[in-house]
């Protein structure tokens, strides 16, 4: 009567403790790509499970009794894999996913479709000092531009090419406005890049460009298979209720 989560993100960690604070068995389930990850209240596991076929054996060897895919709006093959392994076990399945960035007034954004997209965008844009936080995967998708001078934010230091001119700026948010517009100012950027991660935890920078009148490039969320879906953690308690009540078994 075990719920997974699968996680690496807040919303994965606040539902782990939403559902521990209720008795309820869970287990998490970490990618492992970063060093020092931020673990979840409970039982946590790290790695990958090998594909479809392995996290569907994995459900039934665990008796898993529902999957919350809770992964990071841009963790595609994850997701993916989570719908065809709780199909073929017959699993119900929940995605918690929070909503993404809306452009507000006074924003200057570009729309694009991938990172590629992204630095398209990048070098049509003839800017000079280019704020990157699109995190550490996909950083070689810049690393044939030659003429922008880069800050690279990211959590663990990158393992793929860069572009010619760059510094590495190691952190893991949540940012605060003052903070990132300290960076924006300091380092003279003047063009920010992002995907649309969404969430509270990493918006500042957006706050922070839109005073400046500096342009973003957001890149847009990757397609994701047809499941039941919910943006909050509440919600996702709701719903796990309605499963063949585990948050009651878990009581009991
Ligand atoms: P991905 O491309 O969707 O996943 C690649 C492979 O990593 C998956 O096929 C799976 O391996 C394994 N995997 C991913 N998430 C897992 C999880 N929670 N538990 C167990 N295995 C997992 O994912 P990604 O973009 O590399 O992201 C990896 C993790 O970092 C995710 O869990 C995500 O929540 C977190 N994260 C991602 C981003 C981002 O921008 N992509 C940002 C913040 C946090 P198998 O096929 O072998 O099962």
């Amino acid at each position: 009567m075990t719920v997974l989560i699968l996680g690496g993100t807040g919303e994965a960690r606040a539902l782990a403790a939403a559902l521990d604070e209720t008795g309820v068995p869970i287990l998490s389930s970490l990618a492992g790509r970063v060093q020092r990850p931020r673990l979840p209240v409970g039982p946590t596991r790290i790695g990958g499970f090998g594909g479809p076929d392995g996290l569907a054996a994995f459900l039934s060897e665990q008796a898993i009794h529902a999957v919350v895919d809770a992964t990071h709006p841009f963790a595609k093959r994850i997701s993916a894999s989570a719908a065809q392994a709780c199909g073929a076990a017959g699993v119900p399945l929940l995605r918690l996913e929070r909503p993404g960035w809306a452009a507000g007034e006074g924003d200057r954004w570009t729309w694009v479709d991938d990172l590629p997209g992204a630095a398209r965008a990048v070098a049509a844009s003839g800017a000079q000092r280019v704020f990157l936080t699109s995190g550490r995967q996909g950083l070689a998708a810049f690393a044939g531009l030659a003429s922008p001078w880069f800050l690279i934010r990211c959590v663990d230091p990158p393992d793929v090419p860069l572009p010619a001119h760059h510094e590495l700026l190691l952190d893991r948010g949540p940012y605060t406005e003052p903070d990132e517009g300290k960076i924006l100012d300091r380092q003279r950027i003047d063009l920010l890049v992002t995907k649309d991660s969404g969430g509270p935890l990493t918006a500042a920078k957006l706050a922070a460009a839109r005073d400046r009148g500096i342009p973003v490039v957001v890149v847009r969320r990757p397609s994701r298979p047809d499941v039941a879906t919910v943006a909050t953690v509440a919600e996702s308690v709701s719903w796990l209720r309605g499963q063949d009540d585990p948050i009651d078994a878990g009581r009991s």
